[in-house]
């Protein structure tokens, strides 16, 4: 059975931008799986050691029919070929997929923790699953909208491409 399953995309290393457009197309050609939104990226402040450069996030909304331990091995499979390198916690990555919900379920084991533990306080993950799923319940946690309420502060803003072909 196919379930609708939201994923958070970072970037803050070798163009952002690009990897993030990377991930996306790696998750839409995944067997058995259908990218159906995508949001805007998001330009964020670091949330560990401050001397990396700032991050782009998105989320992304996926059906599919793999199951959950299959899809965090599809994510981390996606990761390594894209040259994940994890210097540090919280430290700068080329590119981090995390499954934030998967359908409404509510899963606990060693390798998954869904809904993904840390996304209530996360303005990275609830601006971006905002646009894409206005009024979205988090199972245990409550609607997106009272979560972003919730925030102290947010450093995210959604990104906007320069085009190069236009002067100044
Ligand atoms: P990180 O590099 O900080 O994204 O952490 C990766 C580790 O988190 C992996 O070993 C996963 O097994 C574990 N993990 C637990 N819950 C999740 C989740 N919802 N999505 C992705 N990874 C998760």
């Amino acid at each position: 059975m196919s379930e609708r399953v939201y994923i958070g995309l970072g970037s803050n290393l070798n163009h952002p931008e690009r990897q993030l457009n990377d991930a996306l197309q790696a998750l839409a050609a995944l067997p058995d799986t259908r990218l159906l939104m995508q949001s805007r990226f998001y330009a964020s402040k670091p949330q560990g050691p401050q001397d990396q450069p700032d991050f782009m996030n998105a989320v992304c909304l996926l059906e599919t029919d793999l199951s959950p331990v299959a899809l965090l091995k599809a994510l981390q499979q996606i990761e390594q070929s894209q040259g994940r390198i994890k210097k540090r916690h919280w430290g700068e990555r080329l590119i981090d997929l995390d499954i934030l919900l998967y359908g409404d379920q509510s899963i606990q084991t060693a390798e998954l923790t869904v809904p993904h533990k840390e996304m209530a306080t996360r303005d990275f993950v609830l601006l971006p699953l905002a646009e894409i799923s206005p009024g979205r319940v988090i199972p245990g946690m409550g609607s997106v909208e009272t979560l972003i309420a919730q925030l102290e502060q947010t450093f995210v803003v959604p990104w906007v491409a320069l085009d190069s072909n236009q002067s100044a």
